[in-house]
């Protein structure tokens, strides 16, 4: 088999022994191990002098390379977070658009192409990841690079009258055209795409699926990525560590516990989950004292300035809830401005009787489905879901709601709390059903099966 060589924004070794790394990261780790090979990337670290390091772990040699300030701010800082994330998520209102950090970007993924080409082997087949990397099939093939080359995009694919808000749209687009294979999350995103190719670049969409633009042929499919349910089940099962004592009334009785956990990232929705949580309060108030809700928010991207917002904003929000409506006994919104590792999340998923997964546009969102897979199929909780996530596509049996419609959100928290256990263990049973049947491997070997079969070798004249 040949080797694979996955190239991503970020690498981070996985050592035997260590269990910290999240489920993708395993996943591909796993692909790597299978058929030996490269992951290639940044390393996370800003210097004067950029370098790189090399190391061998089994059959993985992992290349990792430092960044120099200037290429940091712009293309990663810059046109990755500030003019790609929000674009994609359909927030052109907090995008910006500077033409030297395109510059910078697409120098970047020149450089990496550069870097990455002496290690290649002629039948390597690469697979590159997510948003930051658009570009590094096209430095590839202007270096002679002839290799298979597959695109994963992690984040939603945006219609065309979003994307053509990018000044530059089309010479970033017209470098997609040099991969093998895209991979998209939904179909949402591929039909985005393909809208894309039809409307805005003159190319063709053939009745096979196969797709050309700019002189180029290449293909489309849609891989939904997915998590290893029934380890999570398991792992849910055996945790034995910290409990949270949030939802205990002074007597030791149990109140319901609703729990959510983003990256603290204006495309979650936190703002709206905070308000339709105290519309929930004040419609319903039944429910007051007899739930909590836990809000997980972790720090991310804090200096880019619209995350720097974001925080301040919620701060407000989370404040204006419970100084209204805690009382001498109940705190009814706890935000907690860190992250948790995975095992103690999937402990906590476990305890809650709701999981509120409400984004206003998620590429996927594996924490809807780690919510589900860590539930007690005797006594499963509820998930409600925004229908903008990519996760709502294949998790229909949850609660859908839409995030913009706090009244609606309400609602859709009362209904879940009420819910009777029959109707929970039928939504479970199909959630879960869903989950085994697109599970992380089954991305992983459908995306590579195809990028082998479809994807062709080009001739490239050097
Ligand atoms: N996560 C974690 N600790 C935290 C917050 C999140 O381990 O404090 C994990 C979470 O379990 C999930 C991933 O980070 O596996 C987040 O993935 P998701 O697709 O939900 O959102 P993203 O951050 O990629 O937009």
């Amino acid at each position: 088999m040949s080797r694979l060589v996955v190239v991503s924004n970020r690498v981070a070794p996985i050592r035997q022994g260590k269990a910290t790394a999240g489920g993708l990261a395993v996943g591909l780790h796993d692909a790597l191990r299978q058929s030996g090979g490269i992951w290639f990337g940044w390393n996370g670290e800003v210097s004067k002098r950029p370098e790189t390091a090399c190391e061998t772990i089994g059959n993985i040699t992992y290349v990792t390379l430092d960044l120099s300030k200037p290429d940091y701010d712009q293309y990663y800082r810059g046109f990755s977070n500030a003019t790609l994330w929000p674009v994609f998520h359909y927030r052109i209102d907090l995008a910006r658009y500077c033409r030297k950090e395109y510059e910078g970007y697409r120098r970047v993924n020149a450089m990496l192409a550069e870097k990455l080409k002496p290690l290649l082997r002629p039948d390597d087949i690469l697979w590159v990841h997510d948003y930051h990397l658009i570009p590094f099939a096209a430095a590839c093939r202007q270096l002679g690079i002839g290799n298979r080359i597959g695109f994963f995009l992690h984040i939603p694919f945006p219609a065309p009258e979003v994307l053509t808000a990018i000044p530059p749209h089309e010479d970033l687009f017209r470098s997609f055209c040099y991969y093998d294979l895209i991979g998209f999350q939904t179909e949402t995103d591929r039909l985005a795409f393909q809208d894309y190719i039809s409307r805005e670049a003159g190319g063709r969409v053939e009745a096979d699926g196969n797709l050309s633009a700019y002189g180029q042929s290449f293909c489309a499919g849609v891989y939904p990525i997915g998590v290893m349910p029934d380890e999570i089940r398991r792992q849910a099962e055996s945790y034995r560590g910290r409990r949270p004592i949030i939802g205990l009334t002074t007597e030791g009785r149990r109140r319901k516990t609703l729990i959510s956990v983003d990256r603290l990232d204006y495309s979650k929705g936190l703002v709206e989950r905070f308000q339709a949580y105290e519309r929930f309060l004040e419609h319903f108030p039944e429910h007051r004292h007899n739930v909590e809700f836990i809000q997980i928010a972790p720090t991310s991207r804090s200096d880019v300035k619209t995350y720097q917002a974001i925080r301040k904003q919620l701060e407000t929000v989370a404040g204006h809830v419970n100084g209204r409506l805690s009382d001498l006994d109940w705190t009814p919104l706890h935000y907690l401005n860190k992250s948790l590792d995975r095992r103690t999340l999937i402990g906590l998923f476990r305890t809650a009787n709701v999981g509120l997964v409400t984004p206003l546009r998620d590429g996927m969102n594996l924490v809807a489905k780690e919510y589900v897979a860590a539930q007690n199929p005797a006594d499963p909780g509820v998930l409600v879901l925004s229908r903008f996530a990519g996760a709502a596509r294949e998790l229909s049996a949850a609660l859908i709601v839409n995030p913009y419609d706090c009244l609606g959100m309400a609602e859709a928290l009362d209904r879940a709390l009420r819910m009777p256990l029959e109707e929970r263990k039928e939504r479970y049973e199909d959630m879960m059903q869903a989950l085994r049947a697109a599970d992380l491997n089954a991305w992983r070997d459908t995306f590579l099966r195809d990028l082998r079969s479809f994807g062709r070798h080009r001739v490239v004249t050097a």
